[in-house]
């Protein structure tokens, strides 16, 4: 065991992390502060919760602390609450060995079930990255690491702990992971753990979409969705959460509409704005749906049933790989269907279209959409500045509108009326 001794007390370890710890010992167990934590922490950088690892058994914790309760099925933890603030408690656990342990690993080798306990240097093992397998003990102020994982920190390495194929067959969501971690981070996937990966995407076929989801939330909503978005491609693995979009024929509009609406929202986060995955995932398939709904007009459905069914089908090709709760699919449906209605301005409708619960999304969508190079007519700037105008401008504008082209379009579209 390598230790190494390192007061990190005057960073910001939460309080209650620290709490929890040293009661885990009073009560004689061993306690440690593990993961992105310790890593973050080392990197000077605040890290987002806080996770314990112990030799005590998830229904010890329990016992130890009134305010806990054991969750999780696939890894059953103890949740210790104070207020908002919730600290992971883990059980040391080992590796499930695919030889003797047939019944909690599938046929590719994943694993099903993780409840195996074992040791302090089988915990750190069981890991999935180096960087991520550090363990800091607060009281004595000692930084344990089984695996070099300091020695990866300084030189900004994501090195998967043992044999990289096999620890990706095992869990595929690693390969996000490594991915997540190396647009958060900065970092480079060290060569052996990267060389596999482009090879093994299909392996996250087998993945729960439920699952996939919440990585997928993980990757796009935490500030660094731009450059995830990236090394998604860069390591074939877009194409697996994806399909729809991979493989649209405008492929370049199509990703850099996702590329902006990531790089907005990663803006957005950084400003403390409220973001919404319905945003995102609208970007992610509204070429997919697009295309959809054109293919069913050229097959004759009218422009509001095509619309309709073109988000159904398109929405339930990709719940086969990640889900995406109804909260955020209806209002996703909300901003591609309103693309519909924003070209039709004259009279009372600009107005009616601005009091819509999801206007502000929508118009937002659209200036990505002309952005990433969509022929729109300049209709993001006549929504622009009809915003910024005053009572008596917006009546111009609104009654000059139907003397411009767009008046065509927009009787046009009177007699094919879209109202979704
Ligand atoms: P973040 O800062 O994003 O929370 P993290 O490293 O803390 O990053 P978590 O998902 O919170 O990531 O997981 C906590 C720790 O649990 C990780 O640092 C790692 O040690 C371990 N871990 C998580 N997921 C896996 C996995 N799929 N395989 C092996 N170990 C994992
Ligand atoms: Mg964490």
């Amino acid at each position: 065991m390598t230790e190494i001794s390192s007061d990190l007390s005057d960073h910001p370890i939460s309080i209650n992390a620290l709490k929890v710890v040293r009661r885990l010992i009073e009560s004689g167990f061993q306690a440690f502060l593990v993961g992105g934590c310790v890593r973050d922490l080392l990197l000077d950088a605040t890290p987002k919760d806080f996770d314990v690892a112990t030799d005590a058994h998830p229904e010890d914790v329990r016992d130890i602390f009134r305010n806990s309760r054991l969750v999780g099925r696939r890894f059953r933890i103890a949740h210790v609450r104070f207020g908002r603030e919730i600290i992971e408690v883990a059980t040391f656990r080992a590796a499930n060995d695919a030889a003797d342990n047939d019944s909690q690993v599938s046929d590719g080798g994943m694993l099903l079930s993780d409840n195996n306990y074992g040791t302090f240097r089988e915990d750190a093992e069981r890991r999935d990255f180096t960087i991520n397998a550090l363990y800091y003990d607060p009281e004595h102020k000692i930084i344990h690491d089984e695996v070099g994982g300091l020695t990866d920190l300084e030189n900004r390495q994501i090195r998967l702990i043992g044999d990289p194929e096999s620890r990706f067959r095992e869990d595929p969501v690693r390969m996000l992971r490594a991915v997540r971690f190396k647009a958060k981070l900065g970092f480079s996937v060290a060569p052996e753990t990267e060389k596999p990966m482009r090879r093994l995407g299909f392996l996250l076929q087998d993945v729960p979409a439920a699952r996939l989801f919440e990585e997928v939330l993980k990757l796009t909503m935490t500030g660094y969705g731009e450059r995830a978005l990236e090394h998604l491609r860069e390591y074939d693995l877009f194409g697996w959460l994806f399909p729809q979009s991979n493989r649209d024929p405008d492929h370049h509009q199509t990703f850099e509409l996702i590329r902006l609406a990531l790089a907005s929202t990663d803006t957005r986060i950084q400003e403390d704005k409220p973001v919404t995955p319905a945003f995102i995932f609208a970007a992610l398939l509204w070429h997919p749906f697009t295309n959809e709904r054109q293919r069913l007009i050229d097959e004759g459905a009218t422009v509001s049933d095509a619309s309709f069914e073109a988000a159904n089908n398109v929405i339930a090709q990709q719940l086969l790989f990640t889900s995406i709760p109804r909260r955020f699919s209806g209002p996703m449906r909300d901003i591609w269907f309103l693309q519909y209605r924003l070209p039709n301005r004259a009279g009372k409708k600009a107005e009616t279209l601005m009091a819509h619960k999801r206007f502000r999304a929508a118009y937002d969508f659209l200036i990505l959409r002309e952005e990433s190079g969509e022929r729109l007519d300049n209709l993001g700037k006549w929504w622009t500045e009809y915003q910024e105008a005053n009572n008596d401008q917006r009546q111009t504008m609104t009654t000059a509108a139907p003397k411009s082209k767009t008046r065509k379009r927009n009787r046009r579209k009177r007699r094919r009326p879209d109202s979704q």
